[in-house]
């Protein structure tokens, strides 16, 4: 079965900040023979993630970077169409690390069955995958919130966010969400149940974030940096925490626009306020995490408590346009491709 015709998504050229695009390039290819007791896999839903613009970096800090020519990667829900592999049988959905392409070729390595009674497929991908485990260890671990306390979150409606906001309020804490536009800031409010949200992009920012935080602000999930942050920063009560789990507002800028000034009054705060603001990759919890977080998590969502959102493209050929359109905050949900049935 390998060589089938098959199509992929290469990184053509490095963005310079934003990227565009002619970034990207689609191309046929001819799937390499599978390795003795492998795999041929079709991909159904892949998974855009913010993660992926640091990667088209020639040095990225975020794991590999993805060289010039080569496949974008990428986690996805895919069909196995044919296995040689003893854990695998033709006809099983896994989640594969099959990059930016309709078909794969695999050995076993990083596959997981997927069951799709419990929840849609789709949500391996989303509230009960990587992004949700992210939002659950970096609040659960680093901001331990306590009832009573306050829990700020940006990128309120997406997988992230959305999911740091419900465990917040699932713990007893006053949920604040900062979303961009209207639409997303009443659906965090209105189906997320966030306590209260505000829009970045309103031209009082700061001042309606201060109101929404009459208690001062004791977990702060750093998911955008920049000018949110500067507005969270006078907020912090004493003994804050700040899981830093993205900084998506920086990633295309090109070279260092961090004043020192900025630098400076966050080095204060920290210091005078005594705060924790700890860095972490999702990946450095899983061993001790992960099921629990599967039990919580997945429960909520089967029985309604947790609610998620995603934000459909039919098409591989369309995942740039797609992951563009995420990096500009135009997405509204957890970002997927529908490759195939
Ligand atoms: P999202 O869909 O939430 O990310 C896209 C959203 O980010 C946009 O819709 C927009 O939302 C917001 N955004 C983009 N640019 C800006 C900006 N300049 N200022 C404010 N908001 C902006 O994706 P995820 O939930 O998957 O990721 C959220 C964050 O978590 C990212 O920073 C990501 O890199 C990080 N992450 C970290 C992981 C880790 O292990 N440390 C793992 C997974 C994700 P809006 O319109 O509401 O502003």
């Amino acid at each position: 079965m390998s060589g089938i015709s098959a199509r992929r998504v290469v990184l053509a050229g490095r963005p310079s900040g934003w990227p565009t695009l002619d970034d990207f390039r689609l191309e046929r290819f001819t799937l390499p023979p599978v390795p003795a007791g492998g795999l041929v896999l079709r991909t159904r839903y892949l998974s855009l993630d913010p993660y992926m613009r640091m990667r088209m970096d020639e040095h990225s800090a975020y794991a590999g970077s993805v060289g010039l020519g080569e496949p974008m990667h990428g986690q996805a829900v895919a069909e196995v169409l044919r296995s040689e592999h003893p854990g695998y049988a033709e006809g099983d959905t896994v989640l594969a690390p099959t990059g930016w392409a309709s078909h794969a070729v695999s050995d076993g390595t990083g596959l997981r069955k997927l069951d799709p009674s419990p929840a849609p497929v789709t949500t391996s991908l989303g509230v009960l995958g990587m992004p949700g485990f992210t939002a659950y260890s970096g609040l659960m671990v680093i901001g331990v919130p306590k009832p009573g306390e306050t829990v700020v979150v940006a990128s309120a409606s997406g997988p992230v966010g959305s999911v740091v906001g419900q465990l917040a309020k699932i713990a007893g804490c006053r949920a604040v969400g900062i979303a961009g536009g209207p639409d997303k800031c009443r659906y965090a409010r209105e189906e997320l149940g966030f306590d209260a949200v505000v829009d970045h992009r309103a031209p009082d920012f700061a001042e309606q974030l201060a109101a929404a935080c009459p208690d001062g602000v004791d977990v702060y999930f750093e998911n955008v940096g920049g000018p949110v942050w500067q507005a969270v920063l006078p907020l912090f009560n004493k003994f804050a925490r700040v899981p830093l789990c993205g900084l998506i507002a920086q990633y295309n800028e090109a070279g260092d626009r961090l004043a020192d000034g900025d630098l400076a009054e966050t080095m204060r705060v920290v210091l005078t306020k005594n705060m924790t603001l700890r860095g972490f990759f999702n990946t450095e919890f899983a061993e001790d995490h992960y099921a629990e977080f599967l039990r919580v998590v997945s429960g909520g969502v089967v029985d309604g408590r947790i609610k998620y959102r995603e934000d459909v493209t039919v098409g591989l050929e369309r995942a740039p346009e797609a992951f563009l359109r995420m990096l500009r905050g135009q997405n509204f949900g957890k970002v997927l491709v529908k490759v195939g049935d």
